[in-house]
Order: structure tokens, then sequence, then C-alpha cells
């Protein structure tokens, strides 16, 4: 893997494959690779079923009541995903800890990249930063990586939506 997991590449491809799950194996690994990921091995279908059942586990991650819940349900997902860190530089091109162990396929990679990943996120930013968009209707899952931390949308037009919304409803009251 060459995805930066102390940076929000990791987290954020586990929100993008979350709010819109792959349909083929074509089209996960296309797009594991469109976000930087080096493919080792072949994809098969059972990569596939892993990563959806890596997604359902991960959004209740999101999902989770409190900072407590999502500790604790995180925990698990590491401690069923990840190996000790190592060093490596398999591809030659530079150094990385890896925390899992080598020649896996891509469902085991992803999972421990997801665990770690949003582990490395929450910690380094603040354990509120992953959830839902504040627009009722819409469900985009995203990791706030504003500066403020304060992110409530998932994109500028969930936000102007939001606001035009709120204006015709004082409007009204
Ligand atoms: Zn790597
Ligand atoms: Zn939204």
């Amino acid at each position: 893997m060459h995805l930066n997991l102390y940076s929000e590449d990791a987290v954020n491809l586990a929100a993008a494959l979350a709010n819109r799950r792959p349909a083929t194996v074509e089209e996960l690994a296309d797009r594991c690779r469109a976000a930087g990921l080096v493919l080792e091995r072949p994809v098969t279908p059972e990569d596939l079923d892993r990563t959806l059942a890596v997604l359902k586990e991960w959004e209740k991650v999101v999902d989770a009541a409190d900072e407590r819940e999502r500790a604790e349900l995180l925990n698990r997902m590491l401690a069923d995903s990840a190996a000790y860190p190592r060093l490596t530089d398999h591809a030659g091109s530079g150094w990385h800890l890896h925390f899992r162990d080598d020649g896996q396929s891509l469902g085991p990679v992803l999972f421990a990249l997801f665990s770690v990943g949003t582990a490395m996120h929450l910690v380094g930013r603040g354990m509120h930063r992953l959830r839902r968009c504040e627009v009722t209707e819409c469900t985009t899952i995203f990791a706030d990586t504003s500066r403020t931390g304060r992110q409530r949308y998932c994109s500028r037009q969930c936000a102007n939506r939001d606001a035009v919304r709120r204006h015709r409803a004082s409007r009204a009251g």
C-alpha cells in the first residue's frame, strides 16, 4: 500500500467506498488504484465480498453513539485486521510502514488500511471528525479535515441547500 496512513488518504478512501459501494471486482480495483494504492495481487470476488463486509463494520464506527463506543468498535477492527507494524520498501519507492503481513490480497489489505487509517485520523485530528452530512436525506459520510473541525455538510451543495431551507423556514415562521 502506498496511501499515507498519517494523512487522510485511507479514511477518505473508506468513506468514498462506503458512500458508493463498488459493484464489481474491476470497479473496486480501479478505484483503489486511482486512490494511490499499489495492487500487488489480482483482485478476486472474495476481495470484493471482504471489502463490503469491512465497509459494513466501518459504518458502525461512523454511526457510533459516542467516542467510547467509537473507540471500542475501532479497537475490535484493529485487533482483527492489523498485524505489528513493519518497515517495508517493497515497491522500491521509499520506506514506509505496513500494519499487515506481507503477501495479502486486497480484502485484508483494505481491512488493515481502513482500521489503522481511521484510528490515525481520529486520534490525530479529533475523535468526532468522522460523520454523516447534516442534511437529513443526505447520508454521505465524510472525514472532517477542516481547520476548525466543525464541518457539518458533505459538500458546498448540501450546505447551500440547508441554508436555503433554514431561510425559508424562518420566513414562514
Ligand atoms: Zn506499501
Ligand atoms: Zn450532504
